[in-house]
């Protein structure tokens, strides 16, 4: 009998070996849930190195990578100036407790970059970021006698207990967490809204003002695929954000923006520049740390100077201001100051935008494309023609033609984040044959993406 020719050598083979001794010392394998791959329905590669636009597995395969640690990475990964900065950095001593210039450096950058931002707190995560900056709004709001807060379905901010109430997974109703765990005390207190919806906010605020502490919005939701705020129309039509902010004003609500991931990426000074709103509270993170733990929060003089211990506010943390972080941001932030950076994002992400289209066109698979900037949203319709305007509409996409497309750029060496509902980042790296190799796994990807029908 001819002896059974041996498999073809499986691509994956050490991810999958590795894979399956993490995930029997960690849960799921993996330090974040959306990384072991569940809604894609396969199991995640592992990661070697990544250079630019390119990451590595440890199989050796490489990919274009629109992931970029979902934002963080606007440069690419390992970029020079940053590698140097954190190798001083480290050199002098990788954190002290004690006050450094660094900080001083960093807080003067942010605070001349993001419009809102008069005095800022840097803490570690996106989540602290914005737990602290809820904390700031009920505290500050009428001398704390404002429990409740008011967040958009579907917009992301972080995993802390009162922002995690989220209609459509796995709760179906206002208050209800989506995890267990979160004492229902908590999540009582956050009121959920559509995004892009100004009236659902007026009649919110009618009802409630009086209770409500603040509003936090991700000014473009980046958590939802990529979902635009609502431009004005007609003559007096506010845009979406503008409407906040005046029903915020009227019916004396702080403004929150959570431009963790919208900061320094859709224009050097955030959302807040592109649309010309200022907010009374701004959170960041992702760039403004080049990829090392950071974020930060901010604001006007008056709410920040409530903080301790200028002011009776608490918040802290051991690692705030960590001098690596401080390095990298601050190297990262200054090569995006200079001249064209921003340009070239737009102008590498609009090829990428084209060219998606056409091949979803030419393979006959309806898609509803957004971007703003260097942030992507490919969202697999099952209603053509409709934009995707709220979470409640991102939730009807087709999310096995997402898994099947996504499987397929896997394959053909393209990395995208692993969920219908994650954006698609490129950073100054991705270059234009970046984009055309993409599009060229793309024309495939689509096919299959229908082909499982
Ligand atoms: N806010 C927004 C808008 C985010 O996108 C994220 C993370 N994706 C967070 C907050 C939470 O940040 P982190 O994961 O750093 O805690």
């Amino acid at each position: 009998m001819p002896t059974q020719t041996a498999p073809k050598t499986d691509r994956y083979a050490k991810s999958t070996t590795a894979f399956a001794k993490a995930k029997a010392l960690m849960p799921g394998g993996v330090n974040s849930p959306v990384r072991a791959y569940k809604a894609v329905g396969r199991e995640p590669i592992t990661v070697r190195c990544g250079k630019g636009a390119i990451v590595t597995d440890i199989d050796g395969n490489e990919y274009i990578d629109y992931v970029l640690s979902y934002g963080p990475l606007i440069l690419g990964h390992a970029e020079e100036s940053v590698l140097a900065a954190i190798s001083k950095a480290a050199g002098r001593g990788a954190s002290f407790g004690m006050p450094t210039e660094a900080e001083t450096q960093l807080a003067q950058v942010v605070i001349d970059a993001v419009p809102s931002v008069e005095v800022v707190r840097f803490v570690n995560s996106g989540t602290e970021a914005v737990m602290s900056a809820i904390r700031l709004a009920r505290g500050a709001a009428s001398g704390g006698g404002k429990p409740k807060i008011v967040k958009c379905t579907g917009c992301y901010h972080g995993h802390s207990d009162g922002l995690l109430v989220q209609a459509g997974s796995g709760a179906t109703t206002l208050g209800v967490p989506s995890s267990p765990g979160v004492p229902e005390s908590i999540t009582s207190n956050t009121l959920l809204i559509p995004y892009n919806d100004l009236n659902a906010v007026h009649e919110l605020f009618k009802e409630q003002a009086k209770d409500i502490a603040c509003l936090i919005v991700e000014p473009i939701a980046g958590n939802m695929g990529c979902i635009p705020p609502a431009p004005g129309v007609g003559p007096n039509g506010k845009g979406y954000l503008q409407g906040l902010r005046d029903l915020c004003d009227e019916f004396d609500i702080l403004l929150i923006f959570d431009e963790v991931m919208t900061g320094f990426r859709v224009a050097y000074g955030g959302a807040q520049a592109l649309y010309n709103i200022t907010p009374d509270i701004t959170c960041l993170g992702k760039i403004i740390g080049g990829g090392l733990p950071c974020a930060a929060y901010g604001g006007r003089e008056d709410l920040m100077r409530q903080i301790s211990p200028d002011g009776p506010i608490y918040q802290a943390g051991t690692l705030s201001g960590n001098p690596l972080a401080m390095a990298a941001g601050l190297a990262t932030l200054e090569a995006l100051r200079e001249e064209g950076v921003y340009e070239k994002l737009e102008a590498t992400a609009a090829a990428l935008e084209t060219g998606l289209q056409k091949a979803a066109s030419n393979a006959n698979v309806p898609i509803y494309l957004t971007r703003v900037g260097s942030m992507l949203g490919v969202f697999f319709t099952n209603t053509p023609g409709s934009p995707i305007t709220n979470y409640e509409q991102a939730l009807t996409c087709n999310t096995d033609r997402f898994a099947a497309f996504f499987n397929t750029m896997l394959d053909n060496g393209i990395i995208l984040a692993p969920a219908q509902y994650e954006a698609w980042f490129l950073s100054t790296a991705h270059d234009e044959a970046c984009v055309a190799k993409t599009i060229e796994a793309a024309c495939g990807a689509f096919k299959n993406a229908i082909g499982i029908e």
